[in-house]
């Protein structure tokens, strides 16, 4: 069953509900052995000075029980927000299930480089038969270790985000289309050539990738678009298929289509 969905916006109010909550309680935590200390003194003072001065006493009672705890609980306060600001960075950037780049965050990037290159979309196939056959924790599995294929396939340069569900976005910066393509085949290669193991059960699993270039400086969602047709290309021709875009200057014609039979 899908877990309900979780907005950012709920996680957060939760995490203040709880720092604030925590906060509370340190605050009183530490204000009652503080208020004991010091009626102690207090009384000290009382029965063994002769020069007692209310004022002053009051104002240790005041930096004591008061000052002194709300101090820690600031500075713990802070180190827990920091730590919770670094943890919805981390919400933000990486997908939840496979640790790839979020959809948002993949985008933004591929938008922010200011580079050319190609855009692909890779798309597990068949992927609800896995669901059906073993279950969606396994299906989850095979998530994560495909994206690390594609992540391997993808190379350093390369950037991964997962766009949803059983799809994931590579951008390939600076690449010339030959070199996008064979990136690509890579990844399909590799994908096909080495089954998931999950649980003892081996899982063959094979993907259809739609790639386009991109232009910087030029919408996203072309190039995107453009992708997203060439993988329900891919699909037609019977998916573990690599489809490029015909815009691709520098490849050969006969070289634009790469189908790789089982
Ligand atoms: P196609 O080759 O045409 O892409 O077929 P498909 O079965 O992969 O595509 P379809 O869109 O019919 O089904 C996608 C499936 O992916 C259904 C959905 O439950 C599953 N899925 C999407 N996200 C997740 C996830 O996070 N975990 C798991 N286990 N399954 C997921
Ligand atoms: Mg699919
Ligand atoms: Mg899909």
């Amino acid at each position: 069953m899908e877990k309900p969905a979780i907005t950012v916006q709920h996680w957060m109010l939760h995490r203040f509900r709880t720092i604030c909550s925590a906060t509370m309680v340190s605050a009183i935590a530490m204000a009652i052995p503080s208020s004991i200390l010091l009626v102690g003194f207090s009384l000290t003072g009382l029965l063994f000075s002769t020069s007692f001065q209310p004022s002053l006493m009051f104002v240790f009672v005041l930096v004591f029980t008061l000052i002194f705890p709300l101090i820690i609980v600031t500075f713990d306060a802070i180190r827990k927000m920091k730590a919770l600001v670094e943890q919805v960075k981390d919400v933000i950037k990486y997908d939840g299930l496979t640790r790839v780049l979020s959809r948002s965050y993949f985008l933004d990037l591929v938008r922010g480089s200011h580079q050319d290159g190609y855009v692909l979309i890779v798309d597990a196939d068949n992927f609800k038969r896995i669901n059906d056959s073993y279950g969606h924790g396994v299906g989850d599995a095979v998530l994560v270790e495909l994206a690390l294929s594609i992540e391997w396939g993808a190379g350093p340069l390369g950037r991964v985000g997962r766009l949803g569900g059983e799809e994931f976005g590579v951008f390939l910066p600076d690449v010339s289309g030959s070199l996008a393509l064979k990136l690509a085949d890579d990844i399909r290669a590799r994908v096909a050539r080495h089954p998931v193991i999950v649980d003892g059960a081996e899982i063959n699993l094979t993907v259809s990738i739609g790639a386009a270039p991109y232009a910087n400086g030029h919408l996203l969602r072309t190039a995107l678009s453009a992708a997203d047709r060439n993988l329900f290309r891919a699909k037609e021709r019977g998916r573990n298929t690599v489809v490029f875009d015909h815009a691709s200057q520098d490849l050969e014609d006969e070289a634009l289509v790469l189908r790789v039979v089982r």
